[in-house]
């Protein structure tokens, strides 16, 4: 287990009961523990070619931006509804109730260009395999995911293609 783990705090019934949300503030705030964590994100993309990582509102801004300047990579945010101005492409997904909606801009990512996406969780995989569809609509080449936490529980590996690497760094 990473040292890092010990500052991501577990907080029960939040946002909504039953929900065991796992808090990285912690984490973020401790200078040398992001550091470590940024490393471990790098290492298995080293090498890899990575031009730009896509990062999912809104943690994944936090560790995709770091991990970009790592792997001396552009980012690209990958949004909720309503934030990025037009033109946008939108890629719709299911929740456990109801749906959601993941955006970027249309001239965001180059065709073939080398897309690492990022997120802090990967909990039911409906985030992160709606981002996979997004970098696929703009014409970019998926070089593969990280997360620094994966929910096993959830299944979300199941919804992920496995042509392509997923990286976790803890898994709860
Ligand atoms: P999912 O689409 O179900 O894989 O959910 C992943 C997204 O929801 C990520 O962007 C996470 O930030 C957030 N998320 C889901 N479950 C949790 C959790 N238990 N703790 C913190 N964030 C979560």
């Amino acid at each position: 287990m990473q040292d890092f783990a010990a500052l991501i705090r577990a907080v029960p019934d939040f946002p909504s009961p039953g929900v065991m949300f796992r808090d990285v503030t912690p984490l973020l705030a401790d200078a040398g523990a992001f550091a470590r964590c940024i490393d471990a994100l790098a290492e298995p993309w080293q090498g890899s070619g990575v031009q730009a990582v896509g990062g999912i509102e809104a943690r994944g801004f936090i560790f995709g931006a770091a991990l970009a300047q790592k792997l001396h990579a552009g980012f690209v945010p990958l949004r909720k509804p309503g934030k990025l101005p037009p033109p946008v492409v939108s890629v719709d997904y299911q929740l456990e109730y109801g749906s959601d909606r993941l955006q970027a801009q249309r001239d965001a990512l180059k065709p073939g260009e080398r897309v690492l996406l990022v997120d802090d969780v990967l909990a039911t995989g409906g985030t992160l395999a709606a981002a996979r569809l997004l970098v696929e609509q703009l014409g970019a080449e998926l070089v593969g995911a990280s997360v620094v936490i994966e929910l096993p529980g959830l299944q979300g590996r199941d919804r992920w293609r496995g042509d392509k690497p997923l990286h976790s760094l803890l898994r709860y």
